[in-house]
C-alpha cells in the first residue's frame, strides 16, 4: 500500500507539473504575481474596467503581436507576414529576398490576408452551451447540438454589437466553454520587413533549433476608418490608436531574468488520454511529415532555376517545412520519452484510483475503456481517413476547387440561414474572389504532381480501407485520367470560376470534368466520415469531461485548459539547457554567431549592409555588457506553442524585451507534456530588432516612433 501511495504521489506531481503553463485571462487572478517575479500588479496585467497590458496584445493572422506605438504600430515575426510579402513580390521587385521598407506612411502597403484581433471581453457560457445536451441523445446529435449552440451564442452577440467578432471557445471538452468578443481590424499594412537572409537566417536548417541567429521580426500597422471603426482598406483610413501600447526596453534581459509572455497559443494536447498520443504517433504525425516532405521536394525542384516559379511556391514550402520539422521533432521526442507508454502507466494508476472507491467506480469505471474503444475504431480506419482528409487541401488546387464547387452547389440549394458561412448570400462573392486570388500562385506541373500522387495513395489503400467507387472513376490508368483532367477543365481558369460556382447539384452530377467527377465519387465517403466523426466527437465530449474530472480528483488540483488560440499568459526565466549528455547551451546568442555562420551562400547569405553595420555600428546602446556584443536571440523556459509566434516577451515590469518566434527541437514535444528539462522557447532579442532596424534597414524613424530614440 505504501508503495502504491508513493507511485501515486509521483504520478500526481508529474501530472501537476505538466499542467503548468498557459493561463487564460480568467485564471490570472489566482496567481501570486509578486512571488512569481512580476513587478506589476494584477490590474496592470488585466483590468476589465480600465486599461491594461492585455489591451496591447493582438492576434495577427493566426500569430501573435503587440502594439508598440500610439499610432497602431505592431511588432510580430518575419515568418508571420511572409505570405503578405510574397503577395507583393515579383521577380523584379523581390521583397521576400530584399526586404520591404515603407519610408513614409503613405508607402505602407496592404498586408494581404492579415487581420488583427484584439480580445475585448470574455464570459463563461458553459451552462448555456451544455443546456442543449440530453442524457440519451445520439452522440452525433450531441456534437451538432453543442456546435450549433456555440454558434448561436456568438451570432447573437455579433448581432447586438455590430462590427465585433464573437467566438465561443471550448476550454475543456464537454465541460467549459467561454465566449470571447474581439475587435477586428481589417486594414493592416506592411511597414518594415527585413531581408529574408536576416528574418529567416539559416532557413530550415536552424528552424526549431537552438542556438539561433535569426532576426525573425517585422513591423505592420493597423488602420481604421476616420471615425475609429474598423474598415476594409481605404486610402482615407487613419492609423489606429490602441487603448494601450507596450513600452520597449532597449536594455533587454540577461541570463536568469524573469520574463513573461502574452499571446495566442494555438493548440496543445496535455489533457488528452494516452490513446490520443499513440494515435498521433502512429498515424497523424508520420503520415503528414512524410507527405509534406515529398511535396516540399517537388515544389523545390519546380522552382530551381526560375525565381518567378520559386516565388509562387515560397510561402507554401515554408509553411509545410515548418510543420514537417515540428512533427519530426515530436516523433523523435515521443519515442525518446516514451510518452504514450508513460501516460498509459498513469492511466493504469488512475484506473486503480477509480476502482478504489465504489461511488467513483460507478461514475468513472468504464471511462478509460470507452475512450480506448473510440481510438481503436479510429486506428482501424486511419489510413483511409488520412487520405480522405488530404484530398481536402493537399491534392492540388484544381481538385480542391472541384470539391468547393460541389460543396457550393449543395449549400446554395439550402435556405440562406442554414448554409455554411462561405456560401451565405452575403459571403458568396467574397468566397469566389478568394478562390480566384488563390490562383495567383498556381503552377500546373506542381498541381498535377500533387493530384496524381494523392490518387495513387488512395488507390493503394489496403483492403478494408479502400474508398468505394474511386477505382471506377479513375479507370485503368491514373496517368490518362490526370492528363484528361487538366486538359478538359475550366476550374484552373480564374475567369471561369463564377460560372463553375453557379452550378447546381444536378449539373455537378452530370459534369464530365474529371476533377468534378472525382469530387462527386468521393462524396459518400466524405459524408460518411463526417458523420462518423460527429459521433466520435460526441462520445469523446462526454468521456473527456469525465476523464479530466477524475484526473483532477486524482491529482488534487484543478487543471489549466489546453491552448485553443485564446489569449494566454505564461511566465518563466531566461535559461540555458542541456539537450543531451555533456552538452549545455547558454541562453543568449550574439552577432558574433551570425558572422560565424555566414558563408555567403543561401541560407547563410547575410546581407552586405548587415556585415558593414557589424563592423562599424556596434552601438553601445544595444550591447549586452557581459557578452560585449549585440545579442541576437534569447532562450527561456516559458510554456509556448504554435500561435505564440510574434508574442511579446516582457520583463518583470511588462516592458518589451523580445519577440517570441520558435522553440528548441526537443521542445516540440511540449505540446503533449511540458517539462523544465526540455521546454525552451526562443525570441529575437529586442536589441537585435532595434539595431537591425536602425543600422541595416535605415529605419531609425521607427525607433523614434516607439520612443527608444
Ligand atoms: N515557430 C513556431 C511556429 O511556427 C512557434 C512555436 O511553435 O513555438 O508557430
Amino acid at each position: 500500500m505504501k508503495r502504491f501511495l508513493l507511485v501515486f504521489t509521483l504520478i500526481a506531481s508529474s501530472l501537476a507539473l505538466a499542467d503548468e503553463g498557459m493561463y487564460p485571462i480568467s485564471e490570472i487572478h489566482k496567481l501570486n504575481l509578486k512571488k512569481l517575479g512580476f513587478l506589476i500588479s494584477q490590474k496592470d496585467l488585466y483590468n476589465p474596467n480600465g486599461v491594461s497590458l492585455l489591451d496591447a496584445i493582438v492576434n495577427v493572422g493566426g500569430c501573435s503581436g503587440s502594439f508598440i506605438s500610439k499610432d497602431g504600430l505592431v511588432i510580430t515575426n518575419h515568418h508571420c507576414v511572409f505570405g503578405a510579402v510574397q503577395a507583393i513580390s515579383t521577380k523584379e521587385n523581390d521583397y521576400i529576398t530584399d526586404g520591404f521598407l515603407a519610408a513614409t506612411r503613405d508607402k505602407e502597403v496592404p498586408a494581404r490576408g492579415l487581420v488583427i484581433r484584439i480580445t475585448e471581453s470574455y464570459k463563461d457560457v458553459s451552462k448555456e452551451v451544455l443546456s442543449v445536451v440530453t442524457p440519451n441523445m445520439p452522440l452525433a446529435d450531441r456534437t451538432r447540438a453543442i456546435n450549433k449552440k456555440m454558434q448561436e451564442i456568438a451570432e447573437a452577440v455579433e448581432k447586438a454589437n455590430p462590427g465585433k467578432q464573437a467566438q465561443v471557445s471550448e476550454m475543456f471538452a464537454g465541460r467549459n466553454y467561454v465566449l470571447f468578443v474581439y475587435q477586428r481590424i481589417r486594414d493592416v499594412r506592411l511597414v518594415y520587413v527585413p531581408q529574408r537572409s536576416i528574418g529567416e537566417f539559416a532557413g530550415e536548417n536552424d528552424n526549431w533549433v537552438w542556438p539561433r541567429h535569426t532576426g525573425d521580426f517585422s513591423f505592420v500597422r493597423a488602420y481604421v476608418a476616420k471615425d475609429g471603426t474598423p474598415a476594409e482598406y481605404s486610402a482615407d483610413n487613419v492609423a489606429y490608436q490602441p487603448k494601450k501600447f507596450l513600452k520597449v526596453n532597449p536594455n533587454g534581459v540577461d541570463d536568469g531574468d524573469f520574463v513573461f509572455i502574452l499571446g495566442y497559443p494555438g493548440r496543445t494536447f496535455r489533457h488528452q488520454p494516452a490513446a490520443y498520443i499513440a494515435y498521433d504517433e502512429t498515424f497523424r504525425l508520420k503520415f503528414t511529415a512524410d507527405l509534406y516532405e515529398w511535396q516540399i521536394a517537388t515544389m523545390e525542384a519546380a522552382g530551381k532555376g526560375d525565381r518567378a516559379v520559386a516565388i509562387k511556391h515560397d510561402a507554401r514550402i515554408k509553411g509545410l517545412a515548418n510543420t514537417m520539422k515540428n512533427f519530426q521533432g515530436k516523433l523523435t521526442g515521443l519515442k525518446r520519452l516514451r510518452l504514450a507508454e508513460g501516460k498509459q502507466a498513469e492511466e493504469e494508476m488512475l484506473q486503480k484510483f477509480i476502482e478504489a472507491d465504489a461511488k467513483r467506480k460507478e461514475v468513472y469505471g468504464t471511462v478509460l475503456a470507452d475512450i480506448n474503444a473510440v481510438y481503436a475504431e479510429m486506428s482501424a480506419t486511419a489510413p483511409r481517413e488520412m487520405v480522405l482528409d488530404a484530398f481536402g487541401g493537399l491534392a492540388g488546387q484544381a481538385f480542391s476547387t472541384a470539391a468547393a464547387v460541389l460543396g457550393a452547389a449543395i449549400e446554395r440549394a439550402k435556405p440562406d440561414d442554414q448554409r455554411m458561412a462561405p456560401w451565405k448570400d452575403a459571403n458568396v462573392k467574397g468566397t469566389i474572389e478568394g478562390r480566384k486570388r488563390a490562383f495567383r500562385d498556381y503552377y500546373e506541373p506542381t498541381d498535377r504532381a500533387f493530384f496524381k500522387d494523392m490518387l495513387q495513395r488512395a488507390l493503394a489503400l489496403p483492403e478494408g480501407n479502400r474508398i468505394a467507387g474511386l477505382a471506377e472513376v479513375v479507370g485503368a490508368d491514373v496517368e490518362t485520367f490526370v492528363a484528361a483532367a487538366y486538359a478538359n477543365t475550366i476550374l484552373t481558369k480564374p475567369d471561369s470560376l463564377e460560372a463553375a460556382f453557379a452550378m447546381t447539384e444536378a449539373q455537378v452530377q452530370a459534369s464530365n470534368d474529371n476533377f468534378i467527377r472525382l469530387a462527386w465519387a468521393l462524396r459518400p465517403a466524405a459524408e460518411e466520415l463526417r458523420e462518423t466523426r460527429a459521433r466520435r466527437t460526441g462520445a469523446l465530449n462526454r468521456l473527456l469531461a469525465l476523464y479530466v474530472e477524475v484526473k483532477e480528483q486524482f491529482v488534487g488540483k484543478d487543471f489549466i485548459p489546453d491552448a485553443n488560440s485564446t489569449l494566454r499568459l505564461t511566465y518563466g526565466r531566461i535559461k540555458g539547457y542541456s539537450p543531451s549528455d555533456a552538452t549545455y547551451y547558454s541562453p543568449i546568442t550574439t552577432l558574433k554567431g551570425v558572422l560565424e555562420k555566414t558563408t555567403g551562400e543561401e541560407p547563410y547569405n547575410t546581407p552586405p549592409a548587415l556585415l558593414e553595420a557589424a563592423q562599424k555600428q556596434r552601438d553601445a546602446k544595444f550591447m549586452h555588457k557581459k557578452l560585449n556584443d549585440i545579442p541576437v536571440a534569447i532562450l527561456y523556459n516559458t510554456d509556448t506553442t504554435g500561435g505564440n509566434s510574434g508574442s511579446a516577451v516582457m520583463n518583470a515590469k511588462g516592458e518589451l524585451v523580445g519577440v517570441n518566434f520558435d522553440r528548441a527541437y526537443h521542445a516540440t514535444i511540449n505540446d503533449y507534456a511540458w517539462s523544465d528539462s526540455y521546454s525552451r522557447s526562443i525570441a529575437v532579442d529586442i536589441r537585435y530588432v532595434l539595431w537591425v532596424t536602425k543600422y541595416v534597414g535605415n529605419a531609425g524613424f521607427i525607433l523614434k516612433e516607439i520612443g527608444v530614440e
